[in-house]
């Protein structure tokens, strides 16, 4: 319970209509997409306005030791801006201006709280083009892609958002304004503090205004769809496309649970039989995407398809978009929880990692979607499942750390493109060593020695040897 003087004091920075306190308001506040999470409400949710009113809650929370929670729109999938140990949460929505797109340096500044989508728009109005493309895009905040390095469809081609941040404006957990980078794409002056701070998941500071790099639109895009009997034909054709030096924008994998659980959902005729589709799509110049797509065909034609087309109108290939979009939504809806994992392996390994899923998720007898970015050879698997059942509960954590072991046998990550936040705790000493844990920690510790910013998350209180030996 918060305490009147502090309300008041919330209050006086940011406006009284810009604080929560009423209980509705806080459950609201108590949890993000991420499953079996909720319970913890934060103390109030403030929203501010400026950098200067983020600076002024900054110095109230260090003076009276209040935890701080940064958050966007909450579509964060590992738990980020769940307030674990209560305090205010910051929501960053109401800044939500695109200050400048620059056309002569190729830059956009904008505020943390602007839709992703809504910057997409933007810049192509212009023939600019944000690559960074969450399958959140239309509600999911630039902060929140920042603070969580948001990956999506387009990583393969060109990269995740880390890739297209060059300048930041933060407030410190003292309050103090911290800027890095700057509009140059060339930058060296002392440590990279902007590439630090990107994916620090609201831990190491509070990202008040951010410049992105923007590239050149591309002059067209194909999008083509490739069913298969199997499986294992369809990762080969993503290896074999990748070998033939092709990078489509977007090779994204769908398996025979998705697939009929998306076309239950938005009728779009996907074919319920198929054990495997990709969506390819590939952009750039008309010579050359032509060109493109024809060798995509003749080199999934190898692979023994079921069938390979290309989308011959707009509303064709966006059909085929919205499918790999609705992938996690449609799968959602099967049971009462939703439980989603999110690896990245070296895209060679793919066949052999889509084989170990298939093997641990009928060892457990679990129900598990596999889909994902399968040209970076980044998967999500979602295991659909109830909660309530302890005893499924049980079978769905045995199976999601064994597909972990064997993502880090193949020389993976167990953390893609959401991060760690508070459901991947346990696993980040699988992969990280001790001496990596430590040197995280220090800087945390130099960020924010009062552990004030999202405490609980990415670490917790143990020491980081200890957690190590625990595997
Ligand atoms: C249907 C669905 C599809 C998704 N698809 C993808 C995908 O394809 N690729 C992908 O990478 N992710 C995906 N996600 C995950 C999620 O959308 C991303 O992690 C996104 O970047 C989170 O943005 P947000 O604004 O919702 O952030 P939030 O969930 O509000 O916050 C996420 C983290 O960022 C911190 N944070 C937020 N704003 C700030 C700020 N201004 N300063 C400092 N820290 C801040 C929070 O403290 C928290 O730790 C998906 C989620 C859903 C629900």
């Amino acid at each position: 319970m918060i305490k009147q003087n502090i309300l008041k004091e919330l209050q006086l920075i940011v406006g009284k209509e810009n604080v929560l306190s009423s209980p509705e308001d806080l459950v609201c506040y108590s949890y993000d997409a991420a499953a079996l999470q909720a319970g913890n409400l934060p103390d109030a949710t403030v929203l501010p306005g400026s950098t200067e009113e983020v600076v002024n809650l900054m110095h109230l929370a260090t003076a009276e030791g209040i935890k701080v929670v940064p958050r966007g729109a909450g579509t964060g999938l590992t738990g980020g801006t769940i307030p674990i140990e209560g305090g205010i949460i910051i929501q960053l929505t109401r800044m939500n201006r695109i200050l400048e797109i620059d056309s002569h340096n190729l830059t956009a500044t904008v505020e943390p709280g602007v839709i992703t989508s809504t910057l997409h728009s933007a810049v192509e109005q212009v023939g600019l083009f944000y690559p960074p493309d969450p399958a959140s895009a239309n509600v999911s905040t630039i902060g929140g892609n920042v603070a969580e390095s948001a990956g999506g469809l387009r990583g393969l081609k060109y990269g995740t958002t880390k890739d297209y941040v060059l300048g930041l404006e933060t407030v410190l957990a003292s309050g103090e304004v911290l800027v890095t980078g700057g509009k140059t794409v060339k930058n060296v002056a002392g440590y990279d503090l902007t590439k630090l701070l990107v994916g620090s998941e609201g831990t190491l500071c509070i990202f008040t205004k951010i410049i992105l790099r923007l590239i050149p639109l591309p002059e067209t895009k194909r999008t083509l769809l490739a069913i298969y009997p199997n499986f294992q034909d369809a990762a080969s054709s993503v290896s074999d496309i990748i070998a033939n030096r092709i990078l489509p924008c977007t090779l994204e994998f769908l398996d025979k649970m998705t697939i009929n659980s998306v076309e239950s959902y938005i009728h779009i005729g996907l074919p319920r039989d198929a054990e495997a589709i990709l969506l390819i799509e590939v952009d750039g110049s008309k010579g050359n995407v032509e060109w493109e797509a024809e060798k995509i065909i003749e080199i999934c034609s190898r692979h023994q398809p079921l069938e390979v087309k290309l989308a011959l109108t707009p509303s064709e290939a966006m059909s085929l978009t919205l499918a790999r979009r609705s992938a996690f939504p449609s799968l959602a809806r099967l049971r009462p929880t939703t439980l989603l994992e999110d690896i990245a392996i070296p895209p060679s390994r793919l066949a052999e990692m889509l084989s170990e899923i298939n093997r641990i998720v009928k060892k457990h007898n679990i129900q598990v979607g596999t889909f994902g970015h399968a040209g970076d050879g980044n998967l999500h698997l979602v295991c659909v499942t109830d909660e309530r059942d302890e005893e499924e509960i049980k079978r769905v954590e045995a199976a999601m750390d064994e597909v972990l072991e064997v993502t880090l046998k193949l020389e993976g990550t167990i953390a893609g493109e959401h991060g760690i936040g508070l459901t991947k705790i346990r696993f980040l000493p699988w992969q990280i060593k001790p001496s990596g844990l430590k040197v995280m920690k220090m800087i945390k510790e130099g960020f924010d020695p009062q552990n004030i910013l999202n405490p609980g998350k990415i670490f917790t209180k143990d020491s980081p040897e200890t957690l190590s030996q625990s595997h």
